[in-house]
């Protein structure tokens, strides 16, 4: 006789069929210890390096480098309550960002958390924070520029759609404020900008912010803040998912500026945390490796191929001295993986000659090919006639120049002084920058006061846009013809008049 069963136990009967017996194996750590952001966990032998890992209290982490016997996790959310014995258990997810057009005008952190009171951002989409620099052949030459807007940089060192031009100096000398300048004055371009904060004072963030909601335009602008108070883990991460962020647009053909702010900050969070997970301190006590985490951050920056879209990448790097010394260990690498440098002067800038660029350190190694024929014929002797004036300005504090032709350089050289002074916020269309050069090489702005010089700048944008002809000009695709040179000196001369 069978015994009849119950059928309400059927579905346990068939869920017991279908169990699998036998040995489980889950991936189980503890944390051995924990210091400023860094845990140090035994256990999760298959765990692979950049991959998320969860403390049993909810925050967390990512592998931030695998050593024989344990592994070092940088924190992503404040571990106050992890101590020595919790819990880790791993994703299986590399870290990762979201990316997207949704991401535009938003202020996010950089595992893509909004910090603008905004909703998450709404993208399906997500690229690993670290990924390959495109090859070789994937990219092209440099050959346009971004223009800045500012004078002394788009004329002297112009930087081109694809390079990486670092931006140095000493602390409080306007760094900041020419990253911040060149992405306002991309208010009217195709060009996506990115900010990166790394470990900035909130204050400052703001700041730049404020300047770009007020001044810029913000739906082409992603902000990416790991301030000084985030974790030390977040502030690692920033550049890096900054970038990837910045690499889906270049990817789709679009160009695309990122600004680090600042890789200094960036290279001491590095050694921090590479201290505290005891890896052998080298040069200055920065761990061996961070030439190589930053050469292959700025590696990604780049100009690609009709191939692969013609899409770019260009980076502006910042990156700050103590005393002057460009020698020290992070500014020569840094120097020495990008294409150039805009270097900030202390002395320049108590001078009040603002941006305080020092024309004489600072290079850029692709602009030349990248400038606009139109502002290239213009700017060809600024260079050299800006040095000497330095020059001879330095000597003449021992006595005046007697000579005539010394006499007219002095002159020609405040004159080009007082039009590479720019205010804040005030950028200058290539037209009128294209103007105000071709007025000194005429000679026409010799006999101009310095004062006057600065109206200049800021009427005639007004009188090109009240002028039917030169308000259409394109100087970006034409030469500057002996025709046009001569009604484009004109408008200057009227508008000399009237101020
Ligand atoms: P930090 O080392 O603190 O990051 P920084 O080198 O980035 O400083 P900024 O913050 O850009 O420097 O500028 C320092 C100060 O100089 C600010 O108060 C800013 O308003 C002023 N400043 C910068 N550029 C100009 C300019 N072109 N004209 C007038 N003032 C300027
Ligand atoms: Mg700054």
């Amino acid at each position: 006789m069978t015994r009849q069963t119950d059928p309400a136990l059927e579905p346990l009967k068939a869920r017991i069929a279908k169990a699998q017996l036998g040995a489980e194996i889950e991936e189980r750590g503890k944390v051995v210890s924990i210091a400023d952001g860094l845990a140090t966990v035994d256990g999760l032998p298959g765990a692979e390096l950049n991959e998320i890992v969860t403390f049993s209290t909810g925050a967390r982490g990512f592998i931030l480098s695998l050593e024989e016997n344990h592994l070092n996790v940088a924190c992503l959310d404040p571990a106050n309550d992890v101590a020595a014995g919790t819990r880790v258990t791993r994703t299986g997810q590399l870290a990762s960002v979201p990316v997207g057009e949704s991401l535009l005008g938003r202020v996010i952190d950089p595992l893509g958390r909004p910090l603008d009171n905004g909703p998450r951002p709404d993208s399906t989409e997500r690229l690993p924070v670290e990924r390959l620099a495109p090859s070789i052949i994937e990219r092209d030459f440099v050959t346009e520029p971004v223009e800045t807007g500012l004078l002394v940089v788009d004329a002297l060192f112009a930087i081109g759609r694809g390079q990486r031009e670092l931006i140095i100096g000493e602390r409080q000398t306007g760094k900041t404020s020419i990253a911040v300048d060149t992405i306002i004055n991309q208010a009217n371009s195709d060009i996506i900008s990115i900010y990166v904060a790394i470990g900035q004072r909130t204050s400052a963030v703001r700041h730049v912010i404020d300047a770009v909601r007020e001044h810029g335009r913000m739906e082409q602008t992603v902000f990416i803040v790991a301030e000084a108070s985030s974790e030390p883990g977040l502030q690692w991460l920033a550049p890096f998912s900054a970038t990837s962020i910045a690499e889906w647009f270049r990817d789709r053909g679009r160009h695309v500026l990122i600004v680090y702010d600042d890789l200094t900050k960036h290279a001491a969070t590095h050694r921090e945390l590479a201290l505290l997970s005891r890896q052998p301190p080298g040069r200055e006590a920065y761990p061996g490796d961070i030439f190589y985490l930053h050469a292959r951050l700025l590696e990604r920056a780049a100009k690609l191929s009709k191939a692969r879209g013609g899409g770019s990448l260009t980076a502006l790097p910042i990156a700050e001295i103590e005393a002057g010394n460009l020698s020290a260990y992070i500014p020569t690498n840094l120097i020495s993986i990008s294409d150039g440098q805009i270097v900030t002067s202390q002395s320049l800038f108590a001078a009040n000659q603002r941006p305080a660029i020092d024309i004489g350190l600072s290079v850029s190694r692709v602009g030349g090919k990248a400038q606009w024929v139109s502002m290239k014929s213009v700017a060809g002797r600024l260079r050299l006639d800006y040095a000497q004036y330095l020059e001879m300005k330095m000597f003449s504090r021992f006595g005046g120049f007697g000579d005539e032709a010394m006499a007219a350089r002095m002159k020609r050289g405040e004159r080009i002084a007082a039009l590479l002074a720019q205010p804040r916020l005030s950028p200058l269309k290539l037209l009128t920058q294209v103007a105000l050069l071709s007025a000194l090489n005429e000679g026409i702005l010799d006999d101009v006061d310095l004062a006057t010089i600065s109206h200049l700048k800021t009427k005639l944008p007004s009188a090109f846009a009240a002028d039917p002809i030169l308000s259409e000009l394109d100087l970006t695709s034409s030469r500057l013809d002996e025709g046009m040179k001569s009604s484009i000196l004109e408008v200057v001369r009227t508008t000399l008049r009237q101020t």
